[in-house]
């Protein structure tokens, strides 16, 4: 098999003779047949092809194929945004009724879908520390649990997962693990290889890495037997009456079954589907991502270091550091580097935080990370403003807490950067 940066430019789509060299974009909502009998085995799920864009498209299909080339997995679609695709990813095999273990440690945004609107649709969650044990685990389980959920490098906290634990406590409960793993990428952990059964990105992030399109994507490893676990997941293994009875496991098979369920039942009823246009983005984005990610992860990694002896920081939170907590597990499951994004947290506080982002000149502020342009965010002054210095602690966040996502300009720069912001405090 080619080398993962190669894959990165070739897998997916494949150009044969006189076709366009490039990802074609095929801008067309619907398809044309020549009998209605044709179009009858696609409504079916008898037949594979397309009809109508809501459900499939040829450009997001050959985006998703190298996306889950990269991932090594079996199957794998494209979702318009890194919230469908954790949505998606557990409502697929999850309904009312249902209960769900989720780390505590993951981005804000699936936390309120879990812990509120998806309690609103019945389904309740146990949150469990990422550094919890395999007892602690298995306490978490109900009779009822249907999956483990988690980030492999979680934002904004930047712990790590310990993938293989909660992929063998996950698969002795007979449930899959659902891995978010934007940050990494798969140029820098692929949780499959590690026993992760479903893994998601928010594409918004490194894969595009340009700030351009909103976008999220699921890839199945295709090893979970949902068959062995009737009676926990009905959903793929008892007949769907809204296409003639079908049952997707048997019919589709561990390699493809959820991605099939997920595309015919979510992304029919929820049409929460990427543009092609945009789907072309995520392309563009991904034929460098492993050069992009070999330097985000570097210069992230200097940065670090140098602002780990600056004394008007009081910690610097990387899991590429030796003083990190996660060090270790980084080490294991990120093995090339840990993304670009790191936590600083200044002496003094949230004005102090204030104040050096505003001293910045080259790192914007901005609400986004894993950009090529370097960009800053602090908590308490933004997106937790209301909170006070006290709730921020209580929550695990410090006031002088600076999230900077470091981007691609010359590490230089960034250095002469950050220090004279921090020389002028
Ligand atoms: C941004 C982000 C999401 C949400 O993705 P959107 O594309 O913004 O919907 C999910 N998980 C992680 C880890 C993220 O960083």
């Amino acid at each position: 098999m080619q080398k993962i940066d190669t894959r990165c430019l070739h897998a997916g789509y494949v150009a044969k003779n006189g076709e366009p060299r490039q990802l074609p974009i095929i801008q067309s909502t619907t398809f044309k047949y020549d009998t209605s009998e044709e179009m009858a085995k696609l409504f079916d799920l008898e037949a594979s092809g397309y009809f109508y864009t809501r459900l499939q498209n040829p450009t997001n299909d050959l985006v998703s194929k190298k996306i889950c080339d990269l991932e090594g997995g079996k199957s794998a679609m494209l979702t318009s945004s890194g919230q469908a695709a954790s949505f998606f990813s557990i409502f697929n095999i999850a309904n009312a009724g249902d209960h769900i273990i989720v780390s505590s440690s993951i981005y804000g945004g699936t936390y309120n879908l879990i812990a509120i609107t998806m309690k609103k649709m019945g389904i309740e969650t146990t949150f469990v520390s990422p550094m919890s044990k395999e007892e602690d685990l298995d306490k978490a389980f109900k009779k009822n649990t249907k999956l483990i959920f988690g980030e492999t490098i979680s934002n904004p906290a930047l712990t790590v997962l310990d993938l293989e634990l909660f992929a063998k406590v996950a698969h002795k409960h007979g449930v899959p693990l659902i891995v978010d793993n934007t940050f990494p990428t798969p140029i820098n952990c692929r949780p499959i290889e590690w026993g992760a059964d479903i893994v998601l990105h928010s594409t918004t992030k490194y894969m595009d890495g340009h700030g351009i399109s909103v976008g999220g994507a699921i890839v199945d490893a295709g090893n979970f037997d949902w068959l062995a676990n009737k009676e926990k997941f009905p959903g793929m293994c008892t007949p769907d009456e809204s296409y003639h009875g079908i049952v997707y496991a048997e019919k589709f098979g561990k390699e493809n079954a959820f991605i099939v369920k997920c595309t015919a039942q979510l992304m029919r009823d929820f049409g929460s589907i990427q543009s092609p246009q945009n789907a072309f983005y995520i392309n563009n984005g991904l034929e460098t991502l492993a050069i992009r990610m070999e330097r985000h992860s570097s210069s992230a990694l200097k940065i670090a270091e140098i602002l780990e002896k600056n004394e008007k920081i009081k910690e610097v939170i990387y899991p590429g550091l030796k003083s990190n907590k996660y060090y270790a597990l980084a080490k294991k499951y990120c093995p090339n580097g840990a993304s670009g994004v790191i936590s600083i947290i200044l002496n003094g506080g949230r004005e102090k935080a204030s104040e050096f982002m505003k001293n910045l000149e080259l790192i914007a502020i901005e609400t986004h990370v894993a950009d090529a342009k370097s960009c800053c965010l602090c908590p308490s002054v933004t997106t937790h403003r209301q909170m006070t210095d006290k709730e921020l602690l209580d929550a695990g966040i410090d006031p002088g807490l600076v999230r900077i996502s470091i981007g691609l300009e010359n590490f230089e720069d960034l250095r002469e950067d950050i220090e004279n912001s921090l020389n002028n405090l």
